[in-house]
């Protein structure tokens, strides 16, 4: 099936943009840098121009985060008893790290639903 002809399911738009590929061919072109998007995709041509998601990626990663790592990081902290301060530091360390890993993600999912609903106008 090409690509360009078909639409593009919300779901694999979705998929698409956690594995930071092209919403439109699933080449891994959505990005060009950490957090740059490509201007277009230089694989199939689509135009991700108008597909930033300003500050919507940070937000939600941090909700995420914050509903994930922090229950258990409390959790540890109040439980650890003298431990604590051995084990607080590797696990903030893994939430960073987390946020590090979702962050590209939470912003090709939105770029990529974003370029589909523009596409669609
Ligand atoms: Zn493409």
């Amino acid at each position: 099936m090409s690509a360009k002809a078909g639409r593009v399911s919300v779901p694999l738009t979705m998929w698409r943009g956690v594995r930071l590929s092209c919403p439109q061919c699933g080449r891994r072109t959505l990005f060009r840098a950490y957090l740059k998007l490509n201007q277009a995709c230089p694989a199939c041509g689509a135009d991700f121009s108008r597909s930033e998601t300003a500050d919507v990626a940070p937000y939600l990663t941090t909700l995420i985060i914050g509903l994930t790592c922090m229950p258990a990081i409390v959790a540890l902290a109040l439980n650890a008893g003298e431990a604590t301060e051995w084990m607080i530091w590797p696990a903030l360390g893994v939430a960073v790290l987390l946020a590090l890993v979702l962050l590209p993600r939470v912003k090709g999912v939105l770029a990529a639903l974003l370029w589909r609903a523009r596409r669609e106008m």
